[in-house]
């Protein structure tokens, strides 16, 4: 039997928490620093944290040697607001899926995001879902997400000494950029219109799969089961 590999985004994918990285971000420069709304600074929506960061940091004159300190400030902050958080909620379908792959001898499940890590752990553990990911890809890489997406491929091979055929890893998110990604590295696109982008706008990418959200979970893994 093929070995799939399904490579999962975070916000709007598996969990939506309105906009916690952002204000998480923004309270971390006014708590450091007294600036407001630092993340007016960050220039594009959508980059990976790091290129997020340095742009910040380079706006507002603040010494790169702060960087590590200023992403140890945002992870406290942000657990603490997602302890409160009433937006902060699971995705439809979620647990479910997690829990069928768990059991599936030949399905793995990594995360590729633009999260810090330690932002997306901390995301994950607000819903009890870090133990259904042992490897991953995440925003610390000051490049594109889809640099993110190799890193989790070639972190899971390592981790469970195999080698996935590139037809068989699916990439699950809910932007454009998550098809993009899998278009660059030859791989397959689920898009889910569970975050910020509708249902109607992600068509428009083709990607391999599109669903509205990913409650029917049943049907969608075997979709993927019998995608030869
Ligand atoms: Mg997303």
């Amino acid at each position: 039997m093929r070995n799939i590999l399904l490579v999962w985004d975070i916000d709007g994918t598996l969990i939506h928490c309105g906009s916690c990285g952002r204000e998480a971000l923004n309270e971390t420069f006014k708590d450091l620093y007294g600036i407001d709304n630092a993340f007016k600074y960050a220039k594009i929506g959508g980059a990976m944290d790091s290129v997020l960061l340095n742009n910040i940091i380079e706006k507002s004159g603040i010494s790169k040697e702060d960087k590590e300190s200023i992403i140890d400030k945002y992870g406290k902050t942000l657990m603490k607001m997602l302890k409160e958080y009433k937006q902060n909620r699971l995705l439809p379908g979620i647990k479910e899926i997690l829990e069928y792959t768990k059991g599936h001898h030949h399905i793995y499940n990594t995360l590729a995001t633009s999260n810090f890590e330690i932002g997306a752990r901390i995301k994950l553990d607000s819903h009890g879902l870090n133990s259904y990911f042992l490897t991953g890809g995440f925003g610390d890489i000051e490049r594109e997400k889809w640099h993110a997406v190799e890193q989790a491929i070639n972190q899971t091979e390592k981790h469970f000494h195999i080698s996935f055929r590139k037809q068989d890893i699916y990439i699950i998110g809910d932007t454009w950029y998550d098809i993009e990604c899998a278009n660059k590295l030859g791989i397959k696109s689920i898009a889910v219109a569970t975050g910020w982008v509708p249902y109607e706008e992600l068509v428009a990418y083709h990607p391999d799969f599109i669903y509205r959200d990913l409650s029917d979970f049943n049907s969608i893994m075997g979709t993927i089961l019998n995608d030869v």
